[in-house]
């Protein structure tokens, strides 16, 4: 493929939903595929709809996910500015051109009176629709003498810019995902091109920027193809060449039907956005997959695949691995289901791909802030490596290294009630006084020899097993978990261990 040049376009209204960060992450495959370029592009022409820390954070969470730009941040690229709102006076031009050549006229219509006559419509049992068959009894520049036009714009009369739809034109438009879309231009209105702010709407910045920054494939999302017809329309219009089209799948709720909202995520318990946000007007935070505990490159491997299949069993990527896989006619038409506990899996897969010494830097810091205090050397880190070691399996997130195995730096402050009813019986304290003696004795202090003699005290005493092996986790962990209590006895040392155990007779003596 010759100079492909894709764009990423948020508008800056709220967070940047993950399905926003899979049209970024399919736009950056394309592009470093075909060795081409990655834009981005702010769209920031509806002002109303602004809300203060979007763009930051859009921008926050695309260099989360390794999604990187080759335009348009940082004063790159040579096709800037590339925010719309530094871009009015190039839409000026476009706007003069479409209204010279009677493509676009001046619309007077008030709010109140388009409104009324909806209403109108609606009682009739219709649907208003401004075009070919009504704008001629609107309050518009098409039925006005060009000096009535000027008076009124003299006047400051507040007006728009409509695009003059075609009538009865059958539009053929070719999307890489769905293949052939057929619409007639009688279903579509005279859409507003420009608002009496001087600046464009959505539409028009959209096709003037694509043209003029050269980009050869928009993809976005599937509730953008409903604009596909007008786009082509305003492309045709200008008498410009038009990039290839992809609408990729929604998003779908992981039960019931419809787009994946953060309604769900809160609800259902999982994230939605890719950084956690906190709502500016409410207060409200919603969780991200940063700050839950995904690794960047967990959510860019489902992402990947919400919409997208290589074709062949294989399910876990690095991003290099997607950029030569990638490939634009694999991406489903019908929206995809999403599955929390799917995107779970995703994460242990990639926390599994680890080294031993990745994890540990890793977690090092979490330890860290639990413990509330720094720990320096190499002797923390050796300790940690064989936590991870033996936790490693069963871990999803680095964090459950520490949800999992806080025992292995701490002493349990409580016991798990439910276990100790169980396990902790009026004679227990008495058999792990006897432990205590018998474990002061053992040398070498290794899992192997503890095993050794515990047993074969246990074996003597005619006792079961779990009277003995139950509550002496119970005393170590607080709880019945963990991993082989023997490794553990090890880890925590001799010291600790007979600590720990006369800690628990203490407190659970009845
Ligand atoms: N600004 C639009 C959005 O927020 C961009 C749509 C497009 O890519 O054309 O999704």
């Amino acid at each position: 493929m010759k100079d492909v040049r894709v764009r990423f376009a948020p508008s800056p209204t709220g967070p940047l939903h993950m399905g926003g960060v899979r049209t970024a992450l399919f736009n950056y495959l394309l592009a470093k595929q075909n060795g081409g370029k990655m834009i981005l592009r702010i769209e920031d022409t509806d002002q109303t709809r602004l809300v203060p820390g979007a763009e930051a954070y859009i921008k926050e969470s695309l260099a989360w996910t390794g999604i990187k730009f080759d335009e348009g941040i940082d004063g790159k690229g040579d096709f800037g500015p590339y925010k719309q709102s530094e871009r009015k006076d190039i839409y000026q031009k476009y706007i003069r051109e479409l209204l010279d050549s009677g493509k676009a006229y001046y619309a007077f219509d008030t709010p109140e009176n388009l409104e009324e006559i909806r209403k109108e419509y609606e009682t009739k049992g219709e649907r208003f629709m401004y075009n070919f068959a009504t704008r001629n009894q609107m309050d518009n520049s098409l039925s006005m003498t060009s000096n009535e036009v000027e008076e009124r714009l003299a006047k400051g009369d507040p007006y728009v810019i409509r695009f003059k739809i075609p009538e009865n034109q059958e539009i053929a438009m070719y999307d890489l995902v769905r293949g052939e879309v057929l619409v007639n231009s009688n279903t579509l209105d005279d859409k507003v091109l420009m608002k009496s702010d001087g600046l464009p709407t959505y539409h028009l910045a959209n096709i003037v920027d694509d043209h003029l920054m050269q980009i050869s494939h928009v993809i976005r999302g599937e509730e953008w193809l409903p604009s596909l017809p007008l786009h082509y329309l305003l492309y045709e219009a200008f008498g410009w060449n038009k990039p290839q089209f992809a609408h990729l799948p929604l998003i779908m709720k992981p039960v019931g039907k419809g787009k994946l909202s953060k309604r769900d995520g809160a609800k259902m318990g999982f994230p939605v956005f890719p950084l956690q946000w906190q709502d500016p007007k409410t207060g409200e935070i919603y969780a991200g997959y940063k700050e839950d505990g995904y690794f960047p490159e967990s959510f860019v491997n489902l992402l990947a695949l919400l919409g997208w299949n290589p074709g062949t069993e294989q399910e876990i990527f690095t991003m290099d691995e997607l950029i030569e896989l990638f490939d634009l006619s694999r991406v489903n038409k019908s929206g995809a289901k999403f599955d929390p506990e799917k995107a779970k899996w995703f994460q242990h897969q990639h926390l599994q791909k680890k080294s031993i010494e990745e994890l540990v830097d890793l977690f090092v810091p979490v330890l860290q802030a639990q413990l509330g205090y720094t720990i320096e050397g190499k002797a923390i880190r050796d300790y940690s490596k064989k936590v991870i070691e033996l936790l490693k399996d069963r871990a999803t997130f680095v964090k459950d290294f520490w949800e999992q195995g806080a025992f292995f730096f701490t002493a349990p402050t409580d016991y798990a009630p439910k276990a100790v009813k169980k396990q902790w019986k009026t004679q227990t304290s008495d058999l792990m006084q006897e432990v205590i003696e018998l474990l002061k004795d053992i040398e070498p202090w290794e899992a192997a020899s503890i095993k050794e003699k515990l047993s074969d005290w246990i074996n003597t005493k005619e006792i079961g097993f779990g009277k003995v092996m139950q509550p002496l986790r119970l005393s170590l962990v607080g709880d019945l978990k963990g991993p082989d209590l023997f490794v553990i006895l090890e880890m925590l040392g001799k010291n600790e261990t007979l600590k720990r155990i006369e800690s628990a007779v203490e407190k659970l003596s009845k």
